[in-house]
């Protein structure tokens, strides 16, 4: 792909560097740093040991918390570096890069105990970062973890985000390495229902994260030259070349909307890539890094502009918008856009990419769900159905990776502690 060059080779720490990075931490008690990590880690004790050189360490103790250590090395938000006190005093400590680090300079392999297993088995439908997290704690605990997976196991980090962020090499190495120490056995399979996965397996574990794209209420997405993002991702990363144009415009202004855009501009410079959003700067949703991305690659923004329609004779045209004004916060708490009277105004495109939002499929009609199709579970994960848990972005709608490392560690503890109460 022209263009390539991954951001995070850029933004890598020299050791020279890690250790001035790790001589600002203060060593906080009651770190609030850890205790922001969805996955716990103990931050302030691992970059002790990157302190005093002992790498080895450093990288059990970020791993004991979060078995995702090498690919939130590169792509976590770092809920942990927002609350950094040392940011009171100057910056907040780079605690993703230190994670880095730690996973460019030891090997996975060292210091590895997996556990002998001779528990029940587990059905855990959906290999993604929920799935996999919850297999190595239930191998870890002596269970059997067998893994449902109707496509690459990885889930997202491996199926969709894009290359230029998250490697081959990072993703398919760290799924590799959980699934070989910590994983009875992958089958593939596209599961539709709980059905008899009970009579086989002792518990089961739904994981299977969001399948579907929202689709804006407006005409033309029928036009030839529409795409939803997720699609797009997806066939970019196994290496086919996008269906995309000279004139791309992406509705949207989330992590998939500005990741797509950055994506379809390195894939081809000379394109144009404009991000169209209905707020402004301050409101769009996806991460610092991801806007970064874009604009270093040179996507432009229209912001403020409403989509009405797109336009176009069988193939996209261009799309119709209105001008907005932010007014009063909505219930998400950002500022509501309201069109501005006698403001539309024409895009020319012939391309037009949807990345407004994703939702659940339909799968599991019987398992209880919310309004918006995600599963609904109690404080343990588990679901209506006993002996059936949930977590990730099934339950959560679209969140991070370290949220459902988070969810897939609790719902192992919940099943370990179900399949001890059934054997009493
Ligand atoms: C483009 C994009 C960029 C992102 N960037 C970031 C980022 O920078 N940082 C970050 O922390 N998070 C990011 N996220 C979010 C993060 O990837 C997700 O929150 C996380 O992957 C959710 O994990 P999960 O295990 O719940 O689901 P998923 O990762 O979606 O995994 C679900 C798995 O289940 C499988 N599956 C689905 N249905 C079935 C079925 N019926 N039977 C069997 N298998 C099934 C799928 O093939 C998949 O492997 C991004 C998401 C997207 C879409
Ligand atoms: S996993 Fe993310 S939030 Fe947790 S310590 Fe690492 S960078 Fe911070």
């Amino acid at each position: 792909m022209e263009g390539e060059s991954r951001m995070e080779d850029r933004r890598k720490f020299s050791r020279e560097q890690a250790l001035i990075e790790a001589e600002r931490c203060l060593y906080c008690y009651d770190a609030p740093c850890e205790k922001a990590c969805p996955a716990h880690v103990p931050v302030p004790e691992f970059i002790q040991s990157v302190r005093t050189g002992n790498l080895k360490g450093a990288r059990n103790i970020i791993r004991e918390a979060n078995p995702f250590i090498e690919i939130c090395g590169v792509i976590c938000p770092e809920f942990c570096s927002e609350q950094c006190i040392r940011g009171k005093i100057d910056t907040p400590i780079n605690v993703r890069q230190l994670h880095k680090f730690v996973t460019d300079n030891t090997d996975p392999e060292e210091n590895l105990e997996p556990a002998e297993r001779t528990g029940q088995k587990v059905a855990i439908v959906g290999g993604g970062p929920a799935g996999l997290s919850c297999a190595r704690e239930l191998s870890r605990l002596g269970y059997k973890p067998v893994i449902l997976e109707k496509d690459v196991v990885g889930g997202i980090p491996a199926q969709e985000i894009a290359r230029t962020r998250l490697d081959e090499e990072i993703a398919g190495k760290e799924t590799g390495f959980i699934v070989k120490h910590f994983v009875e056995e992958v089958k593939r399979a596209e599961v539709e229902f709980v059905g008899d996965l009970l009579k086989e397996y002792g518990a089961v574990f739904i994981s299977t994260g969001l399948e579907k794209e929202q689709e804006p209420d407006i005409p033309g997405t029928d036009l030839e030259g529409v795409f939803f993002a997720r699609e797009i991702l997806k066939n970019v990363r196994k290496g086919q070349k996008s269906p995309a144009g000279r004139r791309v415009g992406v509705i949207g202004g989330g992590n998939v909307a500005l990741e797509t855009a950055a994506v379809l501009k390195a894939e081809d410079p000379g394109r144009d890539v404009e991000v169209i959003y209905r707020r402004g700067l301050k409101e769009l949703k996806a991460f610092r890094e991801e806007i970064e991305e874009a604009v270093e690659r040179g996507v432009t923004f229209q912001f403020m502009a409403i989509p009405r329609e797109i336009r176009g004779d069988a193939k996209v045209e261009g799309i119709m918008v209105t001008r907005a004004r932010l007014s009063e916060p909505d219930e998400s708490g950002r500022r509501r856009p309201e069109p501005v009277e006698n403001s539309d105004f024409f895009i020319p495109l012939d391309t037009i990419i949807i990345a407004i939002g994703q939702k659940a499929g339909e799968k599991f009609p019987e398992i209880e769900k919310t309004a918006a199709g995600l599963i609904k579970v109690n404080d343990k994960l588990e679901t209506n159905i006993p002996g059936v848990f949930a977590g990730g972005d099934m339950v959560n709608g679209a969140c991070t990776v370290v949220e459902s490392v988070r969810d897939g560690k609790k719902a192992a503890a919940s099943i370990a502690e179900y399949l001890e109460r059934g054997k009493a």
